[in-house]
């Protein structure tokens, strides 16, 4: 094992992120190697149980019901749903079920009775189950453990001053007042962020510093390269590059080396020449299934193939840490305690927010 340092500076982190190719690839690789076993990749699965109308303004997101876009809205989806398609995930080798809501924050009652359900039913069939269900109180997280959570995901996004560029509508301390509420279970963290969204080098370096500063670190970091979705207000950024991409997995596996760090949004631009790069830099988790909640993903058989020519294993579950507990709801020792947190809203103006926004009513 690597020792994990917790005080890296933005301009130690652009050092590697700038390194010749060659041998930012060599260490990363290196310390890869030295903390996980380089042909083992856990497989994920994204799953949307509530989609769309979402009051945020999150620059990249279609699911905001702000900007005009094409995907179609969904209430929660219901328990018996959601274990179905949990089973068929299993089938097809994911070890873990990540479940996505559109909600600015979790609120108490009969809607998040049933998330801590899908909880307790994903559990029970032996799968890693992650939540991200927006900004969660401490009672909640300890709810969502109590029902067996394994993870729960909160992206930072981007540097904090590159956050205020694509959000208005809440600030990045609340997202580190989240990550803080699950770290005082025993719920791990998932948190990454968005490369492509007009950032430049420095502020993706500010956000690996804000993720290497924590202590612990997070178990996962989902590293997405934007898919730029029309209607949204970054509908014209331009993809990222292959060798962006590369070098962002590798400075990240360097700074984060016990962390999984995963391939998410964006891999359909991948070729499976870059994905291996990416792995060999190391990337040690994809997600799986034809969509990442409402943006393309390859296909779950091609995925398979991908691994089989590359000799990759997919992880088994609970390989990094034993499988929660699960507490039926009947005996629960946590309360809903109905508290209504102020999290922030800064409000300030965005010019491409305020303009997608205005696009989406002439639409309507
Ligand atoms: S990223 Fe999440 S919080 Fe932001 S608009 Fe989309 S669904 Fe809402």
């Amino acid at each position: 094992m690597s020792e994990t340092k917790h005080n890296w500076t933005k301009e130690e982190i652009l050092d590697i992120y700038n390194k010749p190719l060659m041998e930012l690839l060599y260490e990363a690789a290196t310390i890869h190697r030295k903390n996980h076993d380089p042909n083992t990749v856990q497989v994920s699965t994204l799953l949307s149980i509530k989609t769309g109308g979402c009051s945020e303004d999150c620059g990249y997101c279609p699911q905001a019901a702000r900007y005009h876009t094409n995907i179609e809205g969904n209430d929660l989806m219901p328990v018996q749903q959601v274990k179905a398609q949990a089973l068929r995930a299993k089938a097809s080798g994911s070890s873990r079920v990540c479940m996505g809501a559109a909600w600015r924050n979790v609120k108490d009652g009969e809607e998040f009775d049933e998330v801590l359900e899908m909880v307790r039913t994903i559990n029970k069939l032996d799968m890693e189950v992650c939540c991200t269900l927006g900004m969660i109180t401490e009672n909640q997280a300890q709810r969502l453990a109590e029902a067996g959570l394994y993870a729960y995901n909160h992206n930072l996004d981007s540097s904090e001053e590159y956050y205020k560029e694509v959000i208005s509508t809440r600030g990045y301390q609340d997202r580190l007042d989240t990550i803080d509420n699950v770290r005082k279970t025993n719920v791990t963290v998932c948190s990454g962020g968005i490369i492509g969204m007009g950032e430049n080098i420095e502020d993706r370096a500010g956000m690996l510093v804000a993720l290497s500063t924590l202590n612990p670190q997070p178990e996962s970091t989902p590293i997405n390269a934007l898919v730029a979705v029309e209607g949204t207000p970054l509908e014209d950024q331009k993809p990222v590059s292959i060798w962006e991409m590369i070098r962002m997995v590798a400075t990240t596996r360097i700074v984060l080396p016990e962390t999984q760090v995963r391939l998410s949004a964006g891999r359909t631009q991948m070729s499976r020449e870059g994905q291996a790069m990416c792995f060999f830099a190391g990337a040690n988790s994809i997600f799986a299934g034809d969509k990442l909640l409402t943006t393309p993903n390859p296909d779950v058989n091609e995925d398979m193939k991908m691994f089989e020519l590359l000799g990759l294993n997919p992880q088994k579950p609970f390989t990094k840490k034993v499988q929660p507990q699960t507490v039926e709801a009947a005996e629960s020792k946590f309360e809903a305690l109905g508290e209504k947190p102020k999290w922030t809203r800064p409000e300030h103006k965005i010019e491409r927010n305020e303009a997608a926004k205005q696009k989406s009513k002439a639409l309507k």
